[in-house]
């Protein structure tokens, strides 16, 4: 997906601040950090949306959850964090390439609506 800024970041053409990276996950920093720890773990395969992923990313989609608390702690997060995947227009998905954002911290506002 050529015009994909998150295949852009995978492929090392644009840059971030990369937290994790192996043959198939890549997690870096949020830009726009809404807590005082954000980061999010993506597929490096470009599946737009979470409603586009089938029975062949089962393994794949197993392994960012798994994943997501062992980073959490990694960053800090000892005492929990929230996990959110925004999905299409009705779920405030702004980048089309399927995204965790893990985000957590004592100062943060965790309303549950809020991202
Ligand atoms: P959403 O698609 O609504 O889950 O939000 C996309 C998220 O990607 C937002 O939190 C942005 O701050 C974040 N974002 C956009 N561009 C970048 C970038 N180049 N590096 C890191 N995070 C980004
Ligand atoms: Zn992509």
């Amino acid at each position: 997906m050529s015009d994909c800024i998150f295949c852009k970041i995978v492929a090392g053409d644009i840059p971030c601040k990369k937290v994790y990276e192996d043959g198939e996950l890549l997690a870096f920093h949020d830009i726009n950090p809404v807590a005082p720890v954000h980061f999010m773990i993506i597929p490096k395969a470009h599946i737009a949306r979470l409603d586009e992923a089938h029975a062949k990313h089962e393994l794949l989609l197993g392994r960012m959850l798994l994943l997501a608390p062992i980073l959490a702690k990694a960053q800090g997060l000892n005492n929990g964090f929230r996990t959110v995947i925004n999905t299409g227009p009705g779920g405030g998905q702004d980048v089309y390439h399927l995204h965790m954002h893990i985000f957590g911290g004592e100062s943060a506002d965790f309303r549950p609506h809020r991202m």
